[in-house]
């Protein structure tokens, strides 16, 4: 750690804004199956407020629990499950190029998937979207359907029904809600991308450790672009659904164009999708010269070649300055990457650590930047947004 280290950032708040039922239903969905005393310890509670809370869940099917036998010390322990009969979830992952439609229920995994290409005109895609979406929910008659959740990559509406702007697609003002609309009783969320993302990232977080819920982080999404979904104080921020646009904060005056419009955007020099102009040294490429795709500098720099690791310790630079900058602006120290920019992470992590630590934020103790998941956040967040619409209601 820095030794000029002036400040440290606090723990995470104890008491978050969301009531202790709702916390406790996103901890069994992310650790299931999981002991009442385990959820009593990871959220800091009493085990009697976890039994009063999870009595009339049992009761009414929700939950179900269920007997567990150690194979070693033969101990007993009673660990509790979303039920296996519970309704399935839709999701439509709208991406720049490729898209997906998917099922899932309460117990985590993906049942089915459907991938495709992007049209690049909205209506074609939303009509095919929807026709995948359909056949998903006719293939499985087991279950009813809980609730649809959609990312697109872009600003939603503060209601979450709409696409306000997708600068990638130049997509502006649809009501995509209504577009996988299915009758009255099934909602449909409309979230951006990198928000999604978030919150499926926080459910591996929390499966993957033996930690709480994540209560406060920054999730940076890098891919075509650069997203941010922000949780704060176990809430998701959305401010009036444009939040989290960092993507095009101004990292260089005067800098390359970028589709919103404005220069020297950030994604455009820290996105996977940067990579290939940097590798090119921002020139078009030759007559005969491929664009290189931001695996393929990956897989040259893992066997040596100096112009493509360069290239992602370049990246690696950039992505830190902006990181920088938002812990700065937010306040929040804890920050986990996903998106293809993950498959460089190993040329990626120390030159952006350098750049963090060049910042004022590089003089404060506490800060973190980890690398979360390359791919499954794109549909597992679409997913998750179906799932979390449900559970805020139950
Ligand atoms: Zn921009």
């Amino acid at each position: 750690m820095n030794s000029e280290s002036l400040y440290h950032f606090g723990d995470d708040a104890k008491s978050v804004a969301i009531g202790k039922a709702s916390q406790m239903l996103r901890l069994i969905r992310a650790a299931q199956p999981i002991s009442r005393v385990s959820i009593a310890s990871r959220l800091g509670i009493d085990p009697s407020t976890v039994s009063e809370n999870i009595k009339p869940l049992v009761a009414n099917g929700v939950l179900s629990e269920e007997t567990v036998i150690d194979n070693f010390d033969k101990r007993r322990t009673r660990v509790l499950s979303f039920n296996g009969h519970s309704p399935k979830f839709a999701g439509v992952n709208l991406g720049v190029r490729h898209s997906q439609v998917g099922l899932t229920t309460l117990r985590g995994e993906i049942t089915d998937e459907i991938d495709f290409e992007t049209p690049s005109d909205p209506y074609k895609a939303l009509s095919l979207a929807r026709e995948h979406l359909d056949a998903i929910i006719r293939r499985d008659t087991s279950r009813e359907l809980g609730a649809v959740g959609v990312s697109v990559p872009g600003m939603t509406d503060a209601a979450r029904q709409k696409l306000i702007f997708a600068p990638h697609l130049n997509w502006r003002d649809l009501d995509i809600a209504r577009a996988f609309r299915i009758d009255d009783r099934v909602r449909v969320v409309v979230e951006n991308d990198s928000t999604a993302a978030a919150l499926y990232e926080a459910r591996l977080k929390i499966r993957d450790s033996e930690d709480g819920l994540l209560t406060n982080f920054i999730l940076v999404r890098s891919g075509t672009g650069i997203g941010v979904g922000l949780v704060i104080g176990g809430r998701i921020h959305r401010g009036n659904g444009i939040a989290g646009e960092f993507g095009h904060m101004t990292i260089v005056a005067g800098g390359k164009p970028c589709v919103c419009g404005n220069r020297g955007c950030w994604e455009r020099y820290a996105s996977a999708a940067a990579a290939a102009s940097l590798y090119l040294g921002d020139r078009p490429p030759a007559r005969g010269e491929a664009v290189p795709r931001f695996v393929d500098i990956v897989a040259k720099a893992n066997v040596g070649d100096t112009r493509s690791k360069r290239t992602l310790e370049k990246i690696g630079d950039y992505l830190g300055i902006g990181i920088a900058n938002v812990i700065m602006g937010i306040g929040i120290p804890r920050v986990i990457i996903s998106g293809r920019l993950v498959y460089g992470w190993e040329f990626i992590e120390d030159p952006m650590k350098e750049a963090i630590n060049r910042s004022m934020i590089g003089k404060v103790k506490g800060w973190s930047v980890e690398a979360g998941e390359p791919v499954g956040s794109a549909i597992g967040g679409a997913l998750e947004v179906a799932v979390e619409e449900y559970l805020s209601r139950i």
